[in-house]
Formats: C-alpha cells, sequence, structure tokens
C-alpha cells in the first residue's frame, strides 16, 4: 500500500521507511508540516503517519488540513511522550490512532494494517477498476457514465464490489440484498444485473459484471 510519512528526524524516518518497504509498501516522506500537507492533498495513500512536533509547524494542524481533504484517510500520529498532552483533543481532531515513540517496528507495522483494513471498511467510495459507488450519494459511475441507483441495484453492485474478483452465487446476492426468504427459484438477481448492466456498461467495452457460469456474478478485481 502506498504510505505518506510525515517526520522531520530523519534517523526515525529512515528505520520507518525501511521496515515498511521491506514489507512491500510504498512510502514517500516529507520532512515539514507544509511538504506533509501538500503531499497528502495531491496523491491518494492507503495510511499516514505523523509526526506532532515539526520545524515548520504542528502536527494537530497538518491533521486539520488532512481531514478537510480526505476524510476518509487513516491518519496514525506518532509522537514522543509528552508531545500528546491530550489524547482526546488529539482523536477528536480526526486522528484514528495513535503511537509512542519509541516504539517497536513490529507494533507500527501492526497499527498501520489494522488503520488500513479499517480505512477501506469506512471509505465512502468503493473503488475497483474503473467503476466508483459513492454510499452516501448512491451514484455509480464508470468511465464517462454515472447513474443513480435505486436502493436493491445499489446494495447488488456494492456487495459484488465489496467481493471483487470473487464469485457471488445467486444465492448469496439474494441473501444479502433480499434477504433469506426470497424464493431461491426467482430470477430477480438476473434481471437487476441487467438493470446494473444497462446503466453501466459502455459499447465495446467488457461488462461492469461478468456472468460466470453455473456460479454467478463477478466484478473483476
Ligand atoms: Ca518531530
Amino acid at each position: 500500500m502506498r504510505i505518506l510519512l510525515i517526520e522531520d528526524e530523519d534517523g526515525i524516518a529512515s528505520f520507518v521507511t525501511k521496515g515498511l518497504t521491506a514489507e512491500g509498501h510504498s512510502v514517500d516522506r516529507a520532512a515539514g508540516a507544509k511538504d506533509g500537507a501538500d503531499l497528502a492533498e495531491s496523491r491518494d495513500y492507503e495510511v499516514v503517519l505523523l509526526d506532532l512536533v515539526l520545524p515548520d509547524g504542528n502536527g494537530r494542524d497538518v491533521l486539520a488540513r488532512i481531514r478537510a481533504h480526505t476524510p476518509e484517510v487513516p491518519v496514525i500520529v506518532v509522537s514522543a511522550l509528552g508531545e500528546v498532552d491530550d489524547k482526546v483533543t488529539l482523536l477528536d481532531l480526526g486522528a484514528d490512532d495513535y503511537l509512542t515513540k519509541p516504539f517497536a517496528f513490529a507494533e507500527l507495522s501492526a497499527r498501520v494494517r489494522a488503520n488500513a483494513r479499517q480505512g477501506k471498511a469506512n471509505a465512502r467510495t468503493l473503488l475497483v477498476g474503473d467503476l466508483s459507488l459513492d454510499t452516501k450519494t448512491r451514484v455509480a459511475k464508470r468511465g464517462e457514465r454515472a447513474a443513480d441507483l435505486p436502493s436493491k441495484e445499489f446494495a447488488l453492485l456494492e456487495h459484488l464490489m465489496r467481493h471483487a474478483g470473487q464469485v457471488v452465487t445467486r444465492q448469496q446476492l439474494l441473501d444479502a440484498v433480499w434477504g433469506f426468504d426470497f424464493d431461491p427459484g426467482s430470477n430477480v438477481v438476473d434481471v437487476y444485473i441487467g438493470y446494473l448492466r444497462r446503466k453501466l456498461d459502455e459499447p465495446g467495452r467488457p461488462s461492469t459484471i461478468e456472468t460466470v457460469r453455473g456460479a454467478g456474478y463477478r466484478v473483476p478485481a
């Protein structure tokens, strides 16, 4: 995953970057408050690690800027004991988690994973390939096509996108969207898949939702 590290101390920055890179993550480092906030606005990150005492400003102001611009990204404050005088205020400002220096790399790594998972679960917009679904407005978009989805179509597409890359059976979709009592012989799933395809498929391009013969449906990951 892509991680933003806002940290002015070179030793800590290099320790964290080396460890996270070795785990396969890609780390951008900013050594100051302004650079950090600018980077957070210019690229998409899955987790932000934020030091509080920075040479050109306060991490709290960076946090406020990040929250105003990208409310969903998990922010873990990584700070020396004593810099965090009021953890409650920090969490109120929108930090998701905090870690006190010095810390063991294994703990940082575990927190990064946990917060990234939570961030994905909370994300307002689901993204799979060129398909996006805004879970608040229920607008789905693929390429230039956008559609407001009524509740069943929305729930169907959301379920398929949350299981992107997996085959989901008709029965699983019936259970998830229509409830367990629905007649298993009903073709309601196929009918609604048809509605979604008509709204989102573009001529000459593969369908938004694949039919997996004898098994069910899949949104390709
Ligand atoms: Ca610092």
